[in-house]
């Protein structure tokens, strides 16, 4: 079974001639601006998964590599823990056709010095559907993803000739006296759970350990340690509380006050015990922060955290779902 995952992960990996991308300068539209075309050679319609594409999913998302003199230059946009997917969560690209999008990556990244970027797209497809009936696929559910991964651009060097101001955290929401209560009692659970998930990751080499985090060795065991560890300590949080549909959560990595903003999905979540809690949720968010674990969400989903502990442990320890559900079992 997890061979077969493996081998169908590898046909996807090499099957990359179905899905090209292609970026372009634009120099219309003004600094750091770039146009990417995502290019379907498949002889039918193709299905994408836009959450972590930068194609209208109305956060933006960490699916570039900006390098200033060759080093990697922070993403200040949002990461976002979505509920789902629907219908309206994926963009259908034709048999032979192409879609092209304008990307203001100086809302994302961070291009306050002046000089040269190398910029290039580089993302993995969380589910990629290829049919002639693409309706017969839907509801779908996120336990049956299909992965599309490394889709890498052409890179593309911009310069920049004036200061670029870094994007601004969005202000936070408040919430309501009814959501704050919500909230402590929440935040009261993720504080015990959290405090289980210590005692849990310092037994070291467990079966849930294995199960979560994939095959362990001391470095990743200690990578994992530090993040369960800097989230029990940690004593700065903020909530804020946004009406965004079809999302949990979402936080900006880069921000000092740890602010967690709440969405639609989360104040239907159970409050702890099971998969996807309002608890486990804060766990996952905090995990998020640069200055705790930063973590980034490569895949979603209780499958695909525990694939991803069997394909990719160097991944699955810096996955904010595997740190969530690891939590939550310990319940
Ligand atoms: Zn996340």
């Amino acid at each position: 079974m997890y061979l077969l995952f493996v081998l169908f992960s590898i046909l996807f990996s090499l099957g990359s001639s179905q899905l090209t991308a292609n970026l372009y300068p634009n120099l219309e539209a003004g600094l750091a601006t770039v146009t990417l075309e995502l290019v379907n050679t498949a002889p039918s319609t193709v299905a994408l998964l836009r959450w972590n594409l930068p194609l209208d999913n109305r956060f933006g998302s960490n699916s570039f590599l900006v390098q200033f003199n060759g080093h990697p230059v922070t993403y200040l946009g949002p990461v976002v823990k979505y509920f789902g997917p629907f219908l309206k969560d994926y963009v259908f690209i034709s048999a032979n056709q192409s879609i092209t999008m304008d990307i203001s990556l100086g809302d994302m990244y961070d291009f306050t010095l002046q000089g040269k970027y190398d910029v290039r797209f580089e993302a993995d497809i969380m589910d990629y559907m290829v049919s002639q009936d693409m309706l017969s696929l839907f509801p779908r559910e996120r336990e049956a993803f299909t992965p599309f991964l490394g889709v890498v651009s052409n890179s593309l060097q911009i310069t920049t000739h004036e200061y670029i101001s870094p994007k601004a955290i969005k202000t936070p929401y408040p919430c309501s006296s009814q959501e704050t209560s919500t909230l402590n009692t929440a935040a009261g659970a993720q504080k015990s759970m959290i405090s289980y998930a210590l005692s849990a990751i310092n037994q070291g080499d467990t079966p849930t350990y294995k199960e979560w985090f994939g095959t362990y060795t001391s470095a990743r065991g200690t990578t994992t340690s530090e993040c369960i560890s800097a989230i029990t300590d940690n004593s700065v949080v903020a909530y804020a509380c946004d009406d965004q549909a079809g999302v949990y959560a979402y936080v900006y990595p880069s921000d000092t006050s740890h602010t967690i903003y709440c969405c639609e999905a989360f104040w239907t979540a159970p409050n702890a015990g099971g998969f996807d809690t309002k608890a486990g949720t804060l766990i996952h968010e905090l995990s998020h922060f640069s200055n705790l674990c930063g973590t980034n969400d490569w895949v979603y989903g209780v499958n695909g955290a525990r694939n991803l502990a069997i394909t990719n442990p160097s991944r699955a320890v810096a996955n904010a779902d595997n740190y969530e559900y690891f939590s939550e079992v310990q319940w």
